[in-house]
């Protein structure tokens, strides 16, 4: 058994994470941030921004800022503070009995890693990605997954939207105001999104449907310079001269973790009390992308980040 409790635990280190390290290390609280291990995809330390490149939309940064090193800013920020931060991932955890049980390496061992009074859940989310070759490479470069965050970078070039749900079809219709011209590639002929984005999506002058295709090739080596599509009908395939990719096929929040422990909406994101990041165990928070199936940005996971240091602090205070 780990011979201490500790006031705050925080799985997860995207903006949400850290802010809320950030917050609870400036109320004395000496939090201990589990930020995950290295890996390729967003479910890493720093969360999603270790996959852009430029970000200009997060204030305070008049000329951008690239998305590893702002996530770099928040770390030293928390640091600075007195947050203790592990380079591990949780593996498994128990909110049903107190002090909160949290494991990291062998999910199956006796005693916990930690044990915690209160736990803030920022383990974020996921965009689902086609699996090629060269796009996670080219994230940043080409390829992106967020049209609020990039499409600005696109002026007047021809690119791609690849799906045909919902985000697909908001994020083609925000991209006309950038692009010369939006390809939506959707594997089948006939949209998933709802009646009123599609027809708003077909009376778009610059949006261009290519059914019946899917990606199979992400060609370039330093930025996108097309794509392929393969025609899910007949197998033929065409290349696409697009400079940007944007890939809405979904999201998917990380929340396996707290299968059987947490409440989750139907979609798998946690559900939160609303105007507040109590979950519907007492003592446990969640804040950011984990809890938010809509606006999903940096800046609103900081500011829910911030939220679920002041309720977990309020939260404390009612229990000493
Ligand atoms: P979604 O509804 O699950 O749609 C995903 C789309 O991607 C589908 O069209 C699917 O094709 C396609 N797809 C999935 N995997 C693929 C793959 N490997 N290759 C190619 N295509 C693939 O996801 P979403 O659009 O992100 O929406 C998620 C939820 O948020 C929905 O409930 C949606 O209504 C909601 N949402 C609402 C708004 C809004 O109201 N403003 C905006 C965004 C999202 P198939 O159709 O063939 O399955």
């Amino acid at each position: 058994m780990p011979a201490d409790v500790r006031d705050v635990v925080i799985i997860g280190s995207g903006p949400a994470g850290l802010t809320a390290a950030i917050y609870t290390a400036r109320a004395n609280l000496a939090p201990v941030v589990l930020e995950g291990e290295p890996s390729s995809t967003s479910d890493q330390p720093g969360g999603q921004l270790m996959l852009t490149t430029e970000v200009e939309n997060f204030p305070g940064f008049p000329e951008g800022v690239m998305g590893p090193q702002l996530m770099v800013n928040f770390r030293d920020q928390a640091e600075r503070f007195g947050a203790q931060l592990h380079t591990v991932k949780a593996s498994r955890v128990d909110f049903g009995q107190r002090p909160f049980r949290i494991w990291v390496g062998d999910p199956d061992a006796p005693a916990p890693t930690w044990l915690a009074n209160s736990v803030i859940v920022s383990t974020g989310a996921q965009s689902l990605m086609l699996g090629l070759d060269n796009e996670t490479r080219l994230i940043g470069h080409g390829v992106s997954t967020c049209a609020t965050c990039d499409g600005f970078f696109f002026r007047d070039q021809e690119i791609a939207v690849v799906g045909g749900g919902d985000s697909a079809v908001e994020e083609a219709s925000f991209l006309t105001k950038f692009a010369s011209k939006v390809t939506i590639i959707h594997r089948r002929d006939e949209l998933r999104a709802s009646k009123i984005m599609q027809d708003r999506a077909f009376a778009n002058d610059k949006i261009e449907f290519h059914w019946n295709g899917q990606v199979s090739e992400i060609i370039g080596e330093d930025r996108l310079e097309g794509v392929v599509v393969t025609d899910t009908q007949d197998g033929s395939t065409e290349r696409l001269d697009v400079s940007g990719l944007f890939v809405a096929i979904g999201h998917k929040p990380n929340t396996d973790l707290f299968d059987g422990q947490l409440d989750r909406k139907d979609n798998g994101y946690l559900v939160t009390v609303p105007g507040s990041s109590r979950t519907n165990v007492e003592g446990v928070f969640a804040c950011g992308d984990v809890q938010d199936d809509y606006y999903r940005q940096a800046i609103t996971a900081a500011g829910s980040g911030c939220m679920a240091a002041i309720d977990a602090e309020r939260w404390l205070e009612t229990q000493h």
